[in-house]
C-alpha cells in the first residue's frame, strides 16, 4: 500500500483510551500511514480526549490549540478530535477549533477509516458522534511489541448504566455493551503470541460484563484467560462494589494467573453522600465485601477511587472517609477533588464546596494514604514476592548499604508484583516478561527495593 505519511495520537485519560489509542492507530496504519513521536512531522493528529474532570476536557483543548499552529504551517495537515469531548462537544468543538477536520465520538471509531478519505477527498469538517448498537472490532497492531513486561490492556466492554450523579461516563461513553469471550479470547491469544505476559481487562463495571447479552460471567471469562499458555498475569478494573460477586471473590482466590489486587472504588465514607452520588451502596454494603475479600484472599492488596468536596459535602462526612480509609488499610487510593461537569446530574446540586477547602481535604488524605501505603509496604519485607520484569531501571537506585563503586557495576532492574507494586532489584539484564522471585529488603513510599531469591 502506498504510504500516506506519519500519523501522531495524542492521549489524554484512562486505561480505556490507551486502549483505543492503539486501535485508532491500528485503523491509520491500515490505511497506509506510520506511527511518528514527533508532532511536527505529523500528516494526521488525533488527540484522544477525557472529560471526566474538567482539567482533563482543558488539557485537551490547549493541545489542540497547539495544533491550530501547526496546521497554520502545514495546511495539509489533517486534525481530529476523538474519544469523550468529542462525543460531548460534538459541532461546538468546530466552533471552539474551526481547523479541525474531524470529530469522532467514542462509538464512531469504525468509520475513521471513511471520515479520513472523505476529507481527502475534500469533503470539509466531518462530526460523527452517532451512538452504535455494535462494538467495532480489530486486532490489536503487534508489529512493534517492544514492552513485553508491561501490561496490555483488553477492553471486554464499552460504556456505562450506573449513572453516578457526578459522572459523565454514561453520557459520553454510551449504553453498556460487552464484547463476545471469542473476540476477547482472540485478541489475548495474539497479544500472548507477541511476547505479551500480562493483560489488564477493561470495563467501568466488569463485574456486570456479559449479563446484558446473556453471555458467560465475568468470573467464567477469567477462567477462560487463565487457561491461556502464554499469558502469565491477569489483571482487571473496574469492579463495582455493588456487584461484586461470590463468584469473582473465589475465581481471584482460586484462578493461579489472576493477581492478588482489586481495585474497588468506595469514592466516600458517608452514607450519605453515597447515596446523593447514586453509588447503590452503604458503607456497611462496602466493608462486608471487603471483609469476604480479605477472609478468602488473605494478603490481597485493595486499592479504590476517592473523590472529595461532593457537592455539600462537610467536613464531618469527610472525617467519614478518613475512618473508612483507617479500617480498610488501602494499599493505594486515586483520589480527586470533586469536578462539576456540565452534563453530569450533580452540576446542579447546591452546597459546592469551595475549591480551596477541597484542596485542604485532598492533602488530608493524602497524607494519611501515605502511612497506609508505608505500613502495608514494609509488611512485604523479607517476603519474597513473583515480579514481572518490566526492564532496566530509568532511576539509580542506592542498594541499600552498597558502595557507591559497586552501584556503578550494578544494574539496576524494575518490575511489580501482583500487587502491583513497583520494585527495583539488582540484576544482570534479566529479560522483560520473567517473572523472578525477589526477595523483598526495603520499602519506600512509592517502591520496594530487593535482590534475586537464591541469588
Ligand atoms: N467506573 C469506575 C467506578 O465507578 O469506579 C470509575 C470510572 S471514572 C473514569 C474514574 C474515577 O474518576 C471515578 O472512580 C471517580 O473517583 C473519578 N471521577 C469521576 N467523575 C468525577 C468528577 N466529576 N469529579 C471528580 N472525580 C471524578
Ligand atoms: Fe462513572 Fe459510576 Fe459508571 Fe463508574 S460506575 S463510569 S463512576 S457512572
Amino acid at each position: 500500500m502506498k504510504c500516506s505519511g506519519a500519523a501522531y495520537i495524542y492521549t489524554i485519560g484512562c486505561q480505556m483510551n490507551v486502549y483505543d489509542s492503539q486501535r485508532l492507530m491500528s485503523i491509520l496504519k491500515s490505511s497506509g500511514y506510520e506511527e511518528t513521536k514527533v508532532l511536527e512531522d505529523a500528516d494526521i493528529v488525533v488527540c484522544n480526549t477525557c472529560t471526566i474532570r474538567h482539567k482533563a476536557q482543558e488539557k485537551a483543548y490547549s493541545f489542540l490549540g497547539r495544533l491550530g499552529k501547526l496546521k497554520k504551517k502545514k495546511p495539509h495537515l489533517i486534525s481530529v478530535i476523538a474519544g469523550c469531548v468529542a462525543q460531548q462537544d460534538g459541532k461546538n468543538a468546530l466552533k471552539r477549533l474551526p481547523y479541525i477536520d474531524i470529530v469522532i465520538g467514542t462509538q464512531s471509531f469504525s468509520n475513521f477509516a471513511k471520515l479520513i478519505d472523505q476529507v481527502k477527498k475534500g469533503r470539509s469538517k466531518i462530526v460523527d458522534i452517532e451512538p452504535q448498537d455494535m462494538i467495532f472490532e480489530i486486532m490489536p497492531d503487534v508489529s512493534d511489541v517492544i514492552d513485553k513486561g508491561r501490561s496490555r490492556f483488553v477492553t471486554i466492554m464499552q460504556g456505562c448504566e450506573n449513572f453516578c450523579t457526578y459522572c459523565v461516563v454514561p453520557y459520553v461513553r454510551g449504553k453498556e455493551k460487552s464484547r463476545t469471550p471469542e473476540a476477547i479470547l482472540k485478541e489475548i491469544e495474539l497479544l500472548g503470541s507477541s511476547g505479551i505476559k500480562e493483560i489488564t481487562l477493561l470495563g467501568q463495571n466488569v463485574n456486570s460484563y456479559g449479563i446484558k447479552e446473556n453471555n458467560i460471567s465475568f468470573a467464567q471469562l477469567l477462567k477462560k484467560v487463565n487457561h491461556i499458555d502464554s499469558i502469565k498475569r491477569i489483571r482487571f478494573a473496574t469492579s463495582y462494589p455493588k456487584d461484586l460477586s461470590d463468584e469473582l471473590i473465589f475465581a481471584i482466590r482460586d484462578l493461579e494467573k489472576v493477581c492478588m489486587h482489586l481495585h474497588l472504588p468506595v469514592q466516600s465514607g458517608s452514607d450519605r453522600i453515597l447515596k446523593r452520588m447514586n453509588r447503590g451502596y452503604t458503607k456497611a454494603d462496602y466493608f462486608s465485601k471487603i471483609e469476604k475479600l480479605k477472609k478468602e484472599c488473605p494478603g490481597i492488596a485493595i486499592s479504590t477511587d476517592l473523590i472529595v468536596g461532593f457537592p455539600s459535602e462537610t467536613k464531618d462526612e469527610f472525617n467519614e472517609t478518613l475512618d473508612l480509609m483507617k479500617q480498610v488499610e488501602f494499599d493505594s487510593v486515586f483520589a480527586f477533588a470533586y469536578s462539576d461537569r456540565p452534563i453530569a446530574p450533580a452540576a446542579k446540586f447546591s452546597g459546592k464546596v469551595d475549591d480551596q477547602e477541597k484542596s485542604l481535604r485532598l492533602n488530608e488524605l493524602f497524607l494519611l494514604q501515605d502511612y497506609y501505603t508505608d505500613k502495608n509496604n514494609k509488611k512485604l519485607i523479607g517476603k519474597i514476592e513473583p515480579v514481572l520484569v518490566e526492564g532496566k531501571s530509568k532511576k539509580t537506585m542506592r542498594t541499600p548499604g552498597d558502595a557507591e563503586e559497586n552501584m556503578k557495576k550494578t544494574i539496576q532492574m524494575t518490575g511489580r508484583t501482583e500487587s502491583n507494586k513497583i520494585v527495583h532489584f539488582a540484576g544482570d539484564n534479566i529479560e522483560q516478561g520473567r517473572v523472578v522471585d525477589i526477595k523483598i529488603e526495603q520499602a519506600y513510599p512509592h517502591s520496594l527495593w530487593g535482590t534475586l531469591a537464591g541469588a
